[in-house]
C-alpha cells in the first residue's frame, strides 16, 4: 500500500512542484495527467514545473551614465566633453 502511494505522490510530482512554485499549475497538471504515464510527458512537465516563467524586469538599468569630472566629480552627461561644473575636459 505504502508503494502505491509512494507511486501515485512520483507520479503527480510535477503537479506537486507546480502548486509550490507556480501561479498556474493547471497546463502542467493536465500534462501530468494524461501524458505522465509517458516517461517524456512527465519529465516535460517536471521541467515545465520547475522552468521560471516570470520575465526578469529591469529597473534603473544605465543604458549611458555620462562619466564622472576627474576634477570635481560632476557627472557629466552622456557625450559631453567638458564638464558642466568647471568646464574643464572629461
Ligand atoms: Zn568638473
Amino acid at each position: 500500500m505504502e508503494f502505491a502511494i509512494f507511486m501515485v505522490i512520483l507520479y503527480f510530482l510535477p503537479t506537486i512542484t507546480a502548486l509550490v512554485l507556480r501561479e498556474d499549475p493547471l497546463g502542467i497538471f493536465l500534462v501530468n495527467f494524461f501524458l505522465g504515464w509517458t516517461i517524456i510527458g512527465w519529465w516535460a512537465a517536471l521541467i515545465w514545473a520547475v522552468a521560471s516563467y516570470k520575465s526578469l524586469q529591469v529597473r534603473n538599468a544605465p543604458v549611458s551614465s555620462g562619466r564622472f569630472c576627474s576634477h570635481c566629480g560632476t557627472l557629466a552627461p552622456p557625450g559631453a566633453q567638458v564638464c558642466p561644473n568647471c568646464g574643464r575636459a572629461v
